[in-house]
């Protein structure tokens, strides 16, 4: 492809850029929708809500996702709430105070066309998600309740007690439910895309295993949407379900559409901290905590090992509201996380010892409890409060609870237009597989947001404007690219069933991928060490395809042959997102380069030279891909040091 990238978004003032860009697009006509197929990809919240959507506007969907149900997806987990300018507080918001926090906690590496039009529909969602009934947390008076969120100081996230992604999800699969009894969408669980199918430059299907026969199958559409969620996995450990993988996007990468920011990865700060090496995955205590919870550690390091109720306040360290005092515990994610690491950096961290490191700080409810009593903190965190002392055994009523950092978020993704559609014509992603609107670092309660504006509201009117240019009718299940595409996914799966040393079962591999990546491209990076992972990396592929043990076949349910499946990509984005890193000369957001930090040591953006979105290209070597970039540019909102001091 050439260099240039078409953001096609529109100009003029920005409060009128969507409402002018709707105008503006085609419209099919409602009995000629009918005509149309669309794939959709993950039927999380951007793929429920899109799906449903789009079956209502009559057009024909057909849905995958890999769980036995949409209500399963990777968003039933989102605790702590979504984000919307209503100002039912009175204290200040606005959808210009969401759009410039957006942008500022991005470090300014976000599209401020995309950012506004986010916020400026924020409020619709809830209008939407109420109408369907989602049971969001209400006031004394019946009004919706809202709490405060990392990286703003007003109150505007919406919540249904510790389980806002889960009612969300119940209100979009219900929408979607309504489609599928309708007929307008085909649902089909527990089937995995493994390829894309581009046809003349043109997104024109998929191929998809199903998952409990082994069945391969093409499906052909007029244009796929991929909605597919993040890839935090890439990590091994994280704080997503274990089923989150990059494959979907990474298959789309392959095929041309360029991959956005594959560095920016958000590292969350409040996770129940790793208690051991067999451990396959973390869990987050949501951001809502740190509401009421205050983060501290022991201010000397002989004091690490005492009962933290009986540590006098005199010799805790509040370090969060010590440097940031502005907005204290509620700084967003990249800055909490990397001072908590500074403090376990320094020999101040509690809890057990894994590895010979205590990685851990306190979130202290003590002081809450008491001034508001433990009914209003059961009322707020009481789910929260439960999930953590069954996972760690201890009580957090009586002994704070212990925090760490932990992969959580990925804001890189497939590089998208205005309208959502990749640099492949006719593909679309939505939701946290692509890399809109978040910029270098997500705000908290801000992914929810995204994902249900995109797939209700943005998609349905972006994907009409593109068919209406083109005829329907899809592409013969006999075309050379269809059984090309299937050929292939035939061929990979041999492969990694038939690994001429094989002997190490995939999350071997992917262990070793994690800790590396964790190591050199985690909450700190320099350029030695991301040098180090990219020759270490290479020859980890390499030895995945020798060595990796895949047993049974494909033709039957194989969860080992999924996973080695993802690992595979994993250890090929993994290459580029080392790659992104290593580019990016500069410190912004979660990408902090220990080499780009300033005297007090916050991060140091170039601005000059760096404020781009860097979208690669795959050149058919992992190691070799292609950089183009979006440059930015910032009529309305002047970038300028992000402070929260
Ligand atoms: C523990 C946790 C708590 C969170 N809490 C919040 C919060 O309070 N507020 C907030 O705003 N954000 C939160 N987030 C982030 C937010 O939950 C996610 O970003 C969001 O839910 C992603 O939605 P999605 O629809 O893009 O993807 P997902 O919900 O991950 O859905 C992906 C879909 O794609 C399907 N899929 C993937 N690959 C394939 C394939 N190859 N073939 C077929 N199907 C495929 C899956 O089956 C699934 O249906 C949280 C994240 C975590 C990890």
């Amino acid at each position: 492809m050439n260099d240039e990238l078409h953001t096609n978004e529109p100009t003029g003032p920005l409060e009128n850029r969507w409402t002018r860009q709707r105008f503006d697009m085609g419209l099919v006509n409602p009995t000629n929708r009918k005509k149309y197929r669309i794939i959709v990809v993950g039927t999380g919240l951007a793929g429920a809500a899109a799906a449903a959507s789009l079956g209502e506007l009559g057009y024909r969907v057909k849905a995958f996702c890999f769980q036995d149900s949409p209500r399963r997806a990777h968003s039933i987990a989102a605790q702590g709430g979504i984000n919307a300018a209503k100002n039912y507080q009175n204290d200040g918001d606005s959808v210009w105070r969401l759009f410039y926090d957006t942008i500022k906690g991005g470090d300014f590496r976000s599209r401020e066309s995309n950012v506004y039009r986010l916020a400026e529909i924020s409020a619709s969602i809830i209008d939407q998600a109420v109408a369907q009934g989602v049971p969001f947390a209400r006031e004394y008076g019946g009004l919706l309740a809202n709490r405060s969120f990392g990286g703003a100081q007003v109150s505007r996230t919406f919540y249904s007690r510790g389980q806002t992604g889960q009612q969300l999800l119940l209100g979009a699969c219900q929408a979607l439910y309504r489609q599928i009894a309708t007929g307008t969408v085909e649902m089909h669980p527990r089937t995995e895309m493994l390829e894309l199918i581009v046809s003349d430059g043109r997104a024109r299907g998929i191929v998809t295993r199903n998952l409990v026969d082994g069945r391969i199958e093409a499906h052909t559409a007029d244009c796929v949407v991929l909605c597919s969620g993040g890839y935090g996995n890439a990590y091994y450990l994280s704080t997503n379900a274990k089923g989150c993988n990059t494959s979907a996007i990474w298959r789309a990468h392959r095929h041309g559409a360029l991959f956005a920011n594959p560095c920016f990865t958000q590292i969350h700060p409040t996770c129940i901290p790793q208690s051991g090496n067999y451990q396959s995955k973390l869990t987050l205590m949501s951001e809502s905590l740190r509401n009421d919870g205050r983060v501290w550690a022991p201010l000397h390091a002989a004091d690490i090992s005492r009962n933290p109720a009986e540590l006098p306040e005199e010799l805790r360290d509040y370090f969060l509201e010590r440097r940031y005092p502005a907005f204290g515990n509620l700084v967003p994610r990249d800055i909490a996380s990397r001072a908590a690491k500074e403090v376990c950096d320094a020999g101040h961290g509690v809890g057990p010892e894994v590895n010979g490191r205590r990685l851990g700080v306190y979130l202290d409810f003590s002081a809450a409890i008491a001034e508001l009593g433990e009914s209003v903190i059961r009322e707020r965190y009481g789910n929260l409060f439960e999930m953590y002392q069954r996972i760690t055994g201890e009580d957090p009523w009586r002994t704070p609870m212990r925090i760490y950092p932990a992969s959580h978020y990925t804001m890189g993704g497939l590089w998208v237009d205005y309208n959502l559609m990749t640099t492949i014509d006719g593909l679309f992603a939505a939701g946290e597989c692509n890399y809109s609107d978040h910029g270098a670092n997500r705000l908290g309660a801000s992914a929810l947001m995204q994902g249900l504006a995109d797939g209700y509201f943005i998609l349905p009117c972006s994907i009409g404007n593109y068919l209406a240019r083109h005829e329907p009718g899809q592409i013969s299940s006999d075309h050379a690219d269809v059984r090309n595409a299937v050929a292939a996914v035939r061929a990979r799966i041999e492969r990694l069933l038939n690994a001429p040393a094989a002997q190490h079962p995939p999350e071997v591999f992917h262990r070793r991928l994690g800790q590396l990546l964790w190591d050199h491209c985690g909450m700190s990076r320099d350029p030695a060490g991301l040098q180090q992972a990219l020759q270490e990396l290479p020859r980890l592929r390499e030895a995945f395809w020798r060595e990796v043990k895949v047993c049974g076949s494909g033709a039957e349910f194989n969860q080992v042959l999924e996973r080695a499946g993802r690992i595979a990509d994993f250890l090929e984005l993994g290459e580029l997102m080392c790659l992104d890193a290593l580019a990016r000369n500069e410190s912004c957001g979660s990408h902090a380069r220990t080499d780009h930090l300033t005297a007090e040591g916050e991060v140091q953006r170039n601005d000059a030279d760096y404020s781009y979105v860097a979208a690669w290209e795959y050149s058919g070597d992992p190691g070799a891909p292609k950089l183009h970039r979006e440059q930015l540019h910032f009529e309305f909102v002047r970038p300028s040091v992000r402070s929260y001091k």
